[in-house]
């Protein structure tokens, strides 16, 4: 049985369209072509704002700060029948996710009600002080905070379109997968392997 970490946003589900949609709804310009040339080489900016001018006064972040932000949102179904087979196979999840506070309690209730057999969740941007025995993230700033934990510890980089700002440390035992099946796979093969 593995300790198993799992990210939220991106990872089990992705707001960009909802937050484009926000941003349109107050921007004086949207750099369309830029966002679609980096959409098209896997180099998009997680600071989705970065596309737009917006007016004196509006913070893209802000659209993270809703206290409902997660009402009614749902988890990729593949990662749902995943998350439900490894715990079926007696593995513990704990999702951690790097929360804007307003949004906290509709991100955990969502969790509920997606996922209702594993209701740890944690809201940290320091993942590393969480004990585990691996984790899977779409972003590599995260995935490195691990890079001193033992070598058996498995890293999963969930590959998207977003641009990284650090690089894939080569020393970690460290993977990438683009879907859910594969995550399966990885975990799978990593428990057999170690026991
Ligand atoms: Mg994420």
């Amino acid at each position: 049985m593995a300790k198993i970490i799992i990210d939220v946003d991106i990872t089990l589900l992705d707001l960009s369209d909802s937050w484009l949609e926000w941003l349109n709804s107050f921007a004086k310009y949207f750099y369309e072509d830029e966002y679609i040339e980096d959409c098209t080489n896997d180099y998009v900016n997680y600071n989705l704002g970065d596309y737009f001018i917006l007016p004196q006064g509006i913070d893209p972040i802000d659209f993270w700060r809703h206290p409902e932000r997660y009402d009614g949102e749902v988890i990729y179904p593949e990662a749902k029948e995943v998350l439900n087979k490894l715990i079926d196979d007696g593995h513990e999840i704990i999702f951690v996710s790097d929360c804007c506070g307003e949004h906290y309690i509709s991100k955990q209730k969502m969790l509920q009600r997606e996922v209702p057999r594993a209701s740890n969740f944690i809201s940290t941007s320091i993942k590393s002080d969480i004990l585990a025995d691996i984790i899977v993230d779409d972003r590599l700033k995260y995935i490195n905070q691990f890079k001193d934990y033992p070598k058996d510890f498995l890293a999963i980089w969930y590959g998207t379109r977003y641009n990284q700002c650090q690089d894939f440390d080569a020393s970690m035992n460290c993977y990438k997968a683009s879907c859910w099946k594969d995550i399966y796979s990885l975990i799978d093969y990593y428990c057999q392997t170690k026991n």
